[in-house]
């Protein structure tokens, strides 16, 4: 199926890139819509409600060009710039992993801990390490009021990106980024810490996810542990007494991770949470002894 070039309605063009994403997509369909409403400046609603009108040449050039960066596995978010995450949402780009609905599971488990341990006018010091585009630091934020959060990352770059999301979402007063590996940048031991450090063994991903998002924020190492192994050695010194720990793992690392962080603490509650699909997703640690 082919587009023509200069003249397409919107029914034309949405069926087009459907047949272009087909093979690449588990999502043509929304994919395409997505793309069309942002070529145009649109809603998506207000593209629906005009499937028989005549695309203007530029936003057809522009949808044209979208849909085939689509084709060859680049995320929408990256297209589009952005991606809704608990709610909020977040700028996005190749410098930052694109924010995913399971990583909601830790946003939950580190709200219910929060709000069952601290009274709302009490200060609670919370890491978020490794930030990317700063998701779950900001989400913590918006909805932790009584919440003063470090964010750490190593690249600079990612920093920039959760920079413009702190600001959208004013939170710069309560959420401090620090550039360094893992937990080296914290100034002072934290009631909680939450991560979704890089877990995946890359041959192994998406190639989409593997050739467009930055390695830096997915590679676990040879057995995708290499970063829990890390963080939870350096995690017992960076956590106050009766605190908790919250890693995002990947659905077959429950019981490597479980293992690991018996290790660390050895008196402390270790859990595992699902995700909403049902598949194992957050490793709790609570009750951290002094
Ligand atoms: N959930 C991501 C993926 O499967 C991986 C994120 C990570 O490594 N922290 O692509």
């Amino acid at each position: 199926m082919t587009l023509r070039d200069s003249r397409a309605t919107i029914d034309q063009a949405l069926a087009w890139a459907v047949d272009t994403l087909r093979d690449i997509s588990e999502t043509p369909r929304l994919d395409a819509e997505i793309l069309l409403a942002h070529a145009l400046g649109w809603s998506r609603v207000r593209v629906l409600a005009g499937v028989r009108e005549t695309i203007p040449a530029d936003a057809l050039q522009t949808f044209r060009a979208l849909v085939l960066r689509r084709a060859a596995h680049e995320p929408v978010a990256y297209l589009i710039g952005r991606k809704e995450f608990y709610g909020l949402e977040f700028v996005v780009d190749r410098r930052v992993l694109v924010p995913r609905p399971e990583t909601e599971t830790l946003i939950d488990a580190a709200i219910e801990w929060a709000r069952l341990h601290f009274a709302p006018h009490d200060t609670l010091l919370i890491a978020d390490i490794g930030t990317g585009s700063g998701c779950i630091a900001i989400a913590l934020a918006v909805h932790l009021p009584n919440a003063l959060i470090y964010a750490t990352d190593l690249s600079p770059d990612a920093l920039a990106v959760a920079r413009q999301n702190i600001e959208r979402h004013g939170v710069t007063d309560r959420v401090t980024l620090l550039c360094g590996d893992l937990l080296t940048p914290l100034p002072q031991p934290v009631d909680l810490l939450v991560s979704n450090p890089p877990y995946t063994i890359l041959d192994e991903i998406d190639a989409g996810v593997r050739l467009h998002e930055p390695h830096l924020a997915l590679d676990g190492g040879s057995d995708g542990l290499a970063v829990y192994r890390r963080l939870l050695a350096g995690a017992p010194q960076a956590l106050r007494p009766g605190g908790a720990l919250m890693l995002e793992i990947g659905a077959t690392q429950a019981e490597a991770v479980t293992a690991l962080a018996r290790q660390a603490f050895p008196a402390a509650v270790v859990r595992v949470r699902c995700d909403l699909a049902g598949r194992d997703r957050v490793v709790e640690v609570l009750h951290v002894a002094s």
